[in-house]
């Protein structure tokens, strides 16, 4: 039975691309893989830090309105563009992240190396902001009518810091009305992320008297004991089943050579493919920056209240699976059947955590080239074939959406 409507449905998209509208779409996105690139360069050298994507959303809220959508933002910030199908209690949402973890000052000017395009950006996430572009622009070249309601996001609060708080006032906003969720992350198009990885981000700090390098000498040091504490976390093993993972991704205090430093503050990044065993990394990470500030309060015969350790939670991002048998993984294989295209599922931590952890169908999806380097200052991207994945977006949102004829 699974066979025969698996068939059926790779027939249709068959018959999708094949559909006048459709084909014009598909046409549309392969004439203008050249303009793709354009905005593309043009929305990366716009500065988005964390918590300041206004002056991007902004410029992608134009290019978006220019292709006929009505688009408004959000009070989070997210630039949210409708096209309306017949029936508006059934949305189609495609969302890719307007935020980069660089921050402002940043020299974001693309550069061109061979066929490379090279700036902090550019594929994480300037594929998927092109990726909307390109999509809106077919969209209304298509002249396609469809069924359910095609929402095209540029949103906020993605990377780093931001808890994935545009997706979540997105899933707030539409609620039930969500009947499918993309999110374009990225260049490849040799996965489907099926499966969002649990995180939980901290901001650990030590506090201690400070002091003079000379005559506090055998004060308590927040620096050493904070060093002492990530050497011992950083011992503690993780399975590679469920897979998980830890980081402690910058360190700042301290004021001068000369001076016992007063505080130094930690980010620390969790993950794990398992809530529980999330829950022991986390235990093991409190454990072991507070056996570093008592060990350093012992080396010095300090008093015990010599020190204080705190643990501020930065953000948690909820695991969540997509079934098996979802018509949207369905639909997107089929496509990828069609288009010759072979992907394997992932697990990664996007977007597409928080629709997955309330049991709204979604996946993450590259836009289509190829990068590397994200999340560096050496990022770059290729867009040659860049095609495969605008299309493989085109006639998956399309066929989700329905065609009505
Ligand atoms: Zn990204």
């Amino acid at each position: 039975m699974a066979t025969l409507s698996a068939r059926a449905t790779d027939d249709a998209i068959a018959k999708l691309a094949g559909d006048p509208a459709c084909a014009r779409g598909l046409q549309w996105i392969d004439n203008s893989a050249a303009w793709t690139t354009e905005q593309q360069i043009r929305l990366t050298e716009i500065p988005a830090p964390e918590f300041d994507e206004a002056r991007r959303g902004e410029a992608l809220k134009e290019l978006l309105a220019a292709s006929g959508f009505q688009v408004r933002t959000d009070k989070a910030g997210n630039v949210i563009a409708e096209r309306a199908g017949s029936d508006a209690k059934s949305v189609i949402l495609l969302a890719a992240h307007l935020d980069t973890v660089f921050p402002a000052g940043t020299d974001v000017k693309v550069k061109r190396s061979g066929g490379r395009l090279l700036a902090p950006g550019i594929s994480d996430n300037g594929v998927g902001l092109a990726s909307l572009a390109a999509l809106a622009r077919a969209l209304a070249e298509s002249r396609v009518r469809t069924t359910k309601t095609i929402v095209l996001v540029g949103d906020v609060g993605e990377e780093g810091e931001g808890n994935l708080r545009g997706m979540r006032a997105l899933t707030d906003s539409y609620g039930s009305r969500l009947s499918a969720v993309i999110a374009v992350d990225g260049p490849s198009t040799d996965y489907i992320t099926t499966q969002g990885i649990a995180s939980r981000r901290f901001e650990v700090s030590i506090t201690g008297p400070g002091g003079h390098s000379w005559s506090d000498f055998g004060a308590p040091n927040p620096i050493t004991a904070i060093s002492r504490g990530i050497v011992k976390f950083s011992a503690v093993q993780v399975p590679s089943d469920p897979r998980s993972s830890f980081n402690v991704g910058s360190i700042e205090g301290g004021t001068s050579v000369n001076s016992i430093p007063s505080s130094v503050k930690v980010k620390v990044d969790l993950r794990s493919e398992d809530e529980a065993e999330l829950g022991r990394l986390e235990a093991a990470m409190r454990e072991a920056m507070a056996a570093g500030a008592k060990e350093e309060i012992s080396v010095t015969q300090s008093a015990n209240d010599a020190l204080k350790t705190s643990v501020r939670s930065l953000g948690t991002r909820p695991a969540g699976k997509l079934p098996d048998d979802s018509l949207l993984l369905a639909t997107i294989r089929n496509v990828d059947t069609y288009l010759l295209n072979r992907s394997r599922l992932e697990r990664s931590s996007t977007d597409a955590n928080i629709p997955l952890s309330m049991g709204i169908p979604a996946v993450a999806l590259g836009g289509g080239g190829r990068g590397g380097g994200s999340h560096t200052l050496d990022e770059w991207y290729d867009p040659a074939g860049r095609e495969l994945g605008l299309k493989r977006l085109f006639l998956a949102v399309v066929s989700l959406a329905g065609v009505e004829r």
